[in-house]
This record gives C-alpha cells, structure tokens and sequence, in this order.
C-alpha cells in the first residue's frame, strides 16, 4: 500500500466523521488541505465537502464544492438536489435535476419530496410518471413523497394507494404515514383508520402520531386518548409531538375537562416546560372558553419562551375581544424580551387592534409593519391590514390597500368583500365577487355570508337566492346555518315572512339560534307579531339566557299598547334573571376611547356635552327631524310625558357619542361611532339629519353593520 492511498483513506475516514457530526470547523480545515495538496481528486472525497456545507446549512460553500467536483456522479448531483431541497429551493433543485445525464431513484425522490413538501402536486406527479415509463424501479418513498404532494386531492390518493399495494410496497412505514394524513385530511376517517391498522408492526411513531392527530381533527378526543394509552401500554416512544397531538385533540373538541386532567399528567411527567406543550397549553385554555388565567400560568412556567410560544400566547389573547388590550400588551412585551415579530406576531396583534375598533392603534400597527421590513409572506398581513381598516371604518384605505397589494388570496378576497356587505355597499361587494371568480381565486363557505348578506342588505333577492344555488351547485360547498340565516335575513327585509318560514322548514338541520333570530328580525321589522312570538320561542327555547328575544317581544307589544303582555315578558326576564346588555357607544379622540352609556353623567365634560346637545337638538328639528317616539321604548300607561319620552330618546348613547364628538373635533372632521348592539331608528333619523346640519361624515358601526351619514343620507338606504 502506497502512502498516498493510505493517507486517502484516513482522510476520507475523518471527513466522514465531520460530517456525521456536522463539524464544520474541522471540515473547513480538511477542505483547506485537500485543496491545496496535490493529491489528484477523489470524487468521493468532493462530495463529502459538499455534504458537510449542505448539513451544516452553508449552501453557497457547497454549491462551490459542487462545482469544483471536477468528475461529479449521480451521488454529487443528489447530494446538490437535496442541499437546495433543504433550503426550499425547488427551482434550482429542478435546474439541476435536468442536468443529470442518468438520474436514478435517489435523484427522483429527492425532487419529489420537494414539491412534496411545498403541496406541489403536478410536477411531482409528471415526475412520479416519468419514473415510471423509463422503467427505473421505485420504492416506498417515492411513494410516500408522492402521496404527500398530492395529499390535497382524495381521488389521487386513492389511486397512488392502490398501485403501490400491488407494487407490494406496503411494508414501507414512511408510505403507510403519508397515507394516513392524506386520507384524514380530506375528511376520509375511516380509510385512514384502516391503513393504520392493517400496518401491523411496521408501525412507527410517526404513524400513531398522525392516527393521534386526525382523531384531533375528526374531534374523537377519547379515541385519540385511547390510542396515546395503548402507546403508553406498549412501551412505544412518546415525545412532544404525541403529546402535542393528545392536546390539540383536546382542543379541536372544546374538550376542556379532559384537556385540563391531560395536562395534569403532563406536569407529573415534567412535560409542562416544554414550549412545544406549552404553545399547545394555551391553545386548550384560550380556544376551550377563554381561560385566560390559566393561558397566562402556564406561559409564566415556561423558563425561556421562544417566538412560537409568543405568538400562541398573543394569538390567544387576541381571539378574544375583551383581552384585545392584553394581547397588544404581550406583543410589547416580546419585543422588549429582545423578539423581532414574525408575520404570524403581526398578523395577531392587527387583528387585537381591529377588535378594539381603535383607529389609531390599527395606525400605530401599520407603520410597525412597514418600519420592521418584514418580507416574507407578505399576503397574511395585507390581509389583516385590510380587515383592520374595514373594521376600524375606513374601507378607502381598506380597498387602496387591496389594491397595492401584489398578490391575492382568497383571504384578502374574502376580507375586502365583507367589508363592502358590513359597509352596506352592497353592488361594490358584489362586483368585487365577480373579479374574484374572473381571476380564478375559489370562494369559500365565508365569501358566500358576505355575498348573500350583500344582496340583503341592498334588497337584491334574487340576487341573492341565485348565489345561494350557485354556492351549492357550481362550487358543492355545502350551506351552513350562517348561510340560512343570511338568506332569512334577504326574505325577510324583503317583506317575504312566509317564504323565509318556509326555508327554515326545509333546512336540512335543526335551525340554531342565529336563524330564528333573523327571522325574529324580520318579523321586527315588518311588525308581524304572530310569527314573530314563534320565531321568539324558539330562540328562548335554544339560549333561555340570551335577552334579545325578550327585548325585541316587550318592543313590538309596546308598540302594539299590549301592556299585559309588556309586563309578562319582564316577569318572566326577571324570573329567569335574564339580564339585557346596557347600550353603549364608544368614540376615539385623539388615541383615547370615549364611552358612552344612555343618560351618561360620568363624562367630565357632561356640561358641556348636553349644553352642545340641546342646541343642536333645536337645530334638527327644525331642519325637518322629528323625534320617533315608539324608540323610548317606554309604557304610554305608566304616565309618561311625551315631553319626557323626547328626554329619553335625546340622551341615547349614540346620540351622545356624536354629540361628544363634533364638539371636540375641528370643523368638517368627519367622526366614527362604536355601538355595541344595534343602532335604534330614532337615532339613525337624528344623525342623518345631523350629518347635514354640522356638515360633517359621520359613520356608526353597530353590533351588525356600518352606517355612513352624510348629507342628510345613509349609505344604507334606511334599508337595514
Ligand atoms: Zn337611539
Ligand atoms: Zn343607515
């Protein structure tokens, strides 16, 4: 044995060490020798070097021992494939691929798994057939990469699971795994079921993980529960993301006794420190009902929380209205911890902003945005910026927004169409739905709520019942009972009682609370008092808690001077302690929130306030407002002045709000209102008329929809 080979051998022993152990300091080292010695070059040796770059996440150093590979293989060649596979870079994986003078299995799967995992399913597909007709072998995992790329679409799943059985590779656990996800995705529970339990012992924890995961999504908690024990029972290996798995079964089945006992068992096996448990913790407690003490006991626990946990923690907080403040406080927080916000932090703490309905802080969170030069996925925070300013009132900067946008999704889609149908701009949501279709972007069950609640509010009914069968027909989404109560809601404004109590009848499901309410509504509105008691016990009979039926029945009989029945709607509300949410309104003014209760006295400048108030009272009135006494919402019977009544009606929250608001902003600034229910027609009546005295905009959004008062008018038409 000569020297040099000897020395070879040794040095390729070391470098494959290196690359084991990812030592790159070393391996720079070698590569410094072995350039500058004169040993002529060992392929083998030059794609170890441009293994260990890969390994170690150095790609360009690896794309240049690549290129000085001076007689590179198909082993180099894969070895570059998978070197920019890892850094999801599927192009260049492609380029290379094409160079290949004969690739083989290795070279195929690596490409296919790349599309794989981005969710590429057609050219991993052409690739998976021209495998095929060139007669090169498979095995397993071309199959398993396949089935993932293609785990969108049952059909071909279906058919990849049946050519590789009778290709006989169903011993393969990797392909059996992708299987399983494939099919539980798509809602196909119980094939998924039976692939993992023909799997026998080829079985992985990958496979009972993914079992674990779509029993979550099917919301089999016990199921899921069960399978994690026999795991236990079978001594099989349970980490974090069995674990995790468990959880989110949990929580995917609101399921939060049994979350709460898991969790239990996790601190007993020390687990609750762990972030991954962690973030899946808080996921429990805040989508289970808003435990918001117990979201913020396990973050405390968490030794050195890390982005993800952040984001979990603020995302938490921002599903619920009331902690918006909190989740805004927790984005702070991060970032003084020494965080940058991801586009996951942002995209929650926009939509905590836009629950506050807090103009400046959506601002505030726009300029963030564009300050932090955040850039990837740029889509997920247009969209949320465009909802925030929707939300917050503004649709100009909502649609400028939309439209510098360089790319759209359904979700932006979506947003900005119901900003339009919330807004009352009924034609331009429709419009927008129509470009949506032209560019090819796919509605969802979501963009059908605003579509049909567009036509209702713009009294478009067949409009609207046209949409409701394409929905079905053209795209087989199948309508929910938000659909139903959006169509109810149509039939309803239209006058059509009879035909929205028709639809109720023929829903294919019991019809919840939201539906009877729409029609409720309706019946309201048309002051049909009959339907309207049927609609009303229904609604009881579902929430016996909720206090708008009761409200809305004392309204109609007070209205129609049925007193007896006026005082046994409030016996009974008081009997089953219902309580009603007290009216309020809200206005920012310079960054700081107003609110305003009916008769408000706690204002500071409640002097001020009412003197304004009084004298622009006068002023309506003789500008043509007069004031709509059935709103007062009192008894003719108890001896109340009509004098006393106007008082009532004068003082309502709104009123007050707008009343607040001209007298602190400069002249021509136009003003935006928050209510928290439904705005009364006495106080639309006055701030249309006020738009035109003040010659301000005035805009109020109640707890169903936005009003744009300007120049005596409404952007609704009254027609809401
Ligand atoms: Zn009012
Ligand atoms: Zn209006």
């Amino acid at each position: 044995m000569n020297q040099i080979s000897w020395n070879l051998q040794i040095f390729r022993q070391i470098l494959k060490t290196c690359v084991d152990r990812r030592d790159l300091t070393t391996g720079k080292c070698l590569h410094a020798v072995y350039i500058k010695s004169v040993v002529p070059q060992v392929t083998y040796i030059s794609n170890h070097f441009t293994l260990l770059y890969s390994k170690c996440g150095r790609l360009s150093a690896a794309g240049k021992a690549f290129a000085a590979t001076a007689e590179p293989n198909v082993f180099s060649f894969n070895v570059m494939i998978a070197a920019y596979a890892k850094e999801s870079l599927p192009h260049l994986a492609r380029h290379l691929f094409d160079k290949i003078p004969e690739p083989d299995i290795v070279s195929y799967n690596t490409l296919i798994s790349v599309y794989a995992e981005r969710g590429d399913a057609s050219p991993a597909l052409d690739l998976f057939l021209g495998m095929r007709e060139s007669g090169l072998g498979m095995d397993g995992f071309t199959f398993s990469a396949v089935i993932t790329a293609c785990n969108d679409d049952v059909r071909l799943v279906k058919q990849l699971h049946s050519s590789a059985f009778s290709g006989g590779f169903h011993g393969y656990a990797s392909m059996n795994n992708s299987l399983i996800s494939g099919y539980s995705k798509n809602g196909f529970f119980h094939d998924a079921e039976r692939v993992f339990s023909e799997m026998g012992p080829v079985k992985d924890e990958v496979s009972w993980n993914s079992m674990i995961v779509a029993y979550g999504q099917q919301r089999e908690g016990l199921k899921a529960m069960k399978l994690y024990q026999e795991m236990v029972r079978l001594d099989l290996y349970v980490d974090m993301f069995t674990l995790a798995s468990v959880l989110s079964a949990f929580t995917s089945m609101e399921d939060l006794i049994g979350g709460k006992q898991f969790h239990s068992q996790l601190v007993k096996m020390g687990f609750h420190r762990n972030a991954h448990i962690g973030s899946g913790l808080i996921d429990l407690y805040s989508k289970c009902g808003g435990h918001m003490c117990d979201c913020r006991k396990v973050f405390d626990e968490m030794p050195d929380p890390d982005l993800v946990l952040w984001n979990t923690i603020i995302s938490g907080y921002s599903l619920n209205e009331e902690f918006s403040e909190e989740a805004l406080n927790f984005f702070k927080q991060m970032q003084r911890a020494g965080n940058f916000p991801d586009d996951c932090s942002f995209v929650c703490a926009i939509s905590a902003s836009s629950k506050m309905s807090s103009p400046s802080q959506g601002r505030q969170m726009h300029s963030l945005v564009i300050k932090s030069n955040i850039q990837s996925n740029r889509i997920s925070i247009n969209n949320a910026l465009v909802a925030m300013y929707s939300k917050c009132g503004n649709l100009q900067e909502a649609r400028q927004l939309f439209d510098r946008m360089p790319e759209h999704n359904n979700v932006s889609f979506n947003s900005m169409i119901a900003g339009y149908a919330q807004h009352g701009l009924g034609a331009e949501s429709l419009i927008l739905f129509e470009k949506m279709l032209e560019k090819k972007i796919a509605p969802t069950s979501i963009t059908f709520v605003s579509v049909i609640s567009a036509c209702a509010h713009t009294g478009k009914v067949e409009d609207g019942e046209r949409y409701f069968s394409l929905m079905k027909e053209t795209f087989e989404i199948e309508p929910e009972a938000e659909h139903y109560a959006c169509m109810i809601d149509l039939l309803g404004r239209a006058g059509k009682l009879d035909e929205a109590e028709g639809l109720i009848c023929t829903m294919p499901y019991t019809p919840n609370v939201m539906v009877w309410g729409s029609l409720l509504r309706a019946c309201r509105t048309h002051g049909n008092i009959k339907l309207a008691e049927k609609a009303a016990n229904h609604c009881l009979h579902l929430d016996p808690s909720n206090a708008a039926p009761y409200v809305t029945m004392a309204h109609m009989y007070t209205v129609d001077r049925r007193w007896d029945e006026v005082s046994r709607v409030k016996k009974h509300m008081k009997d089953r302690s219902v309580k009603r949410r007290p009216g309020c309104s809200w206005i920012e003014i310079d960054k700081k929130i107003h609110s305003f209760v009916a008769d408000d006295k706690s204002h500071p400048m409640r002097e001020e306030i009412y003197g304004f108030w009084d004298k622009m009272w006068e002023k309506i009135k003789k500008a043509g407002y007069v004031p709509d006494l059935k709103w007062a919402s009192v008894r003719d019977d108890c001896g109340v002045t009509e004098e006393e009544k106007e008082t009532i009606l004068r003082h309502h929250s709104e009123k007050l709000a707008v009343a607040f608001g001209l007298l602190s902003t400069t002249e021509g600034a136009s003003l935006l209102v928050m209510k928290n229910l439904r705005m009364c027609g006495d106080c639309h009546n006055a701030i249309k008329v006020v738009s035109d005295v003040a010659k301000r905009e005035i805009t109020v959004r109640d707890c169903h929809r936005f009003h744009h008062f300007r120049q005596g008018q409404c952007s609704c038409g009254d027609f809401w």
